[in-house]
């Protein structure tokens, strides 16, 4: 099992009434401009390093409270490489496998959010440990989040990096890491994780639920084939998250590289957005994984505008038709 400590800076909105919110699939609460992250060795002390700036495309104008805390200005932004590209850079970093480390849960779901609008595959990132957890269990600390200077300071740990910045951050968690018991935190995780307040320190106000907090993740195994996939009801017409009722699936939306989406409904929760990606597993079969989210106003239209695809296309066309009779006029 390897282990990337990681921590991200991310850009948001202006305010949020900003324009852009009406032209994004999901509910973005920020974007990502910067990845930093440290492989943890063997012993579990920091190791190799990764970081990369990301260019923005839907928050490009840096908010004030972003840009007075990372330093990152309208230059840099300018300067950074595409998700997409950035995004693959790190997947080859992190290689297979391997389990996410970070101080706090927002990056996990900053990354889901910044994952599905990009439409990039998921499954290669859904273990992830929020330290704040292991550190409250093995310092007493109770059940608040505790913010990473007071945890350095509690461990004695200098500041030798500049903070606010991924990688800086990210080699400092990697810190504390080494001076927790590692292995007893992640024995005890998962019901410890359950116990931690929800409310952060230092009185701000964030919403650390996002609207796109994954409500399942799961794995399938052992399809002869897609179509078996496709045939097991388990797997495609799941159970509703809250009440345990099957789901009524609609269309399974093929987007390519092995990745399907469904909006599916629950008549007294409303609609989930399903997601599923095969991967052919080593002896030759294949394997599901299946992650459900609790589908909001804007991933319904996310999966209508997929579903309906032709729709758009021809009130595109309409546009470009009037254009040219617009400019004759002149
Ligand atoms: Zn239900």
């Amino acid at each position: 099992m390897s282990y990337v400590v990681m921590d991200m800076e991310w850009n948001q909105a202006m305010s949020a009434q900003s324009a852009v919110f009406n032209k994004l699939p999901i509910h973005l609460r920020g974007e990502i401009i910067q990845i930093g992250a440290v492989k943890l060795t063997e012993d579990l002390k920091p190791g190799e390093e990764f970081q990369i700036d990301v260019k923005p495309v839907y928050f490009k104008k840096m908010h004030y409270k972003v840009e007075k805390l990372t330093g990152f200005d309208k230059d840099r932004l300018e300067h950074g490489v595409g998700f997409v590209e950035a995004l693959k850079a790190f997947r080859e970093f992190c290689g297979d496998g391997c389990t996410f480390l970070t101080w706090g849960c927002d990056d996990k779901s900053i990354m889901e959010q910044n994952i599905i609008i990009h439409d990039q595959d998921w499954d290669w990132i859904d273990r992830w440990v929020n330290l704040q957890v292991i550190y409250n269990l093995q310092t007493q600390a109770g059940r608040n989040q505790t913010g990473l200077a007071i945890a350095m300071e509690h461990f004695g740990i200098e500041q030798t990096r500049v903070a606010h910045d991924a990688l800086g951050d990210a080699y400092n968690t990697a810190l504390i890491c080494s001076k927790l018991d590692l292995e007893e935190g992640l024995k005890q995780y998962e019901t410890a994780s359950k116990t931690l307040s929800t409310s952060k320190a230092g009185g701000e106000t964030e919403d650390t639920h996002s609207k796109t907090k994954a409500l399942e993740h799961r794995a399938f195994t052992g399809y002869p084939t897609r179509e078996d996939a496709f045939d097991d009801k388990e797997l495609t017409a799941p159970l509703c998250p809250e009440c345990g009722e099957r789901l009524k699936a609609s269309r399974w939306i093929n987007q390519g590289d092995r990745r399907y989406m469904s909006l599916c409904s629950c008549k007294a929760h409303g609609n989930y957005l399903v997601r599923i990606k095969l991967r052919p597993a080593e002896d030759d079969t294949m394997t599901a994984n299946r992650i459900i989210y609790k589908a909001d106003e804007e991933m319904e239209e996310f999966y209508k505008s997929k579903a309906h695809p032709a729709k758009r296309r021809r009130s595109r066309k309409k546009k470009r038709l009037i254009v040219p009779r617009e400019k004759a006029r002149q």
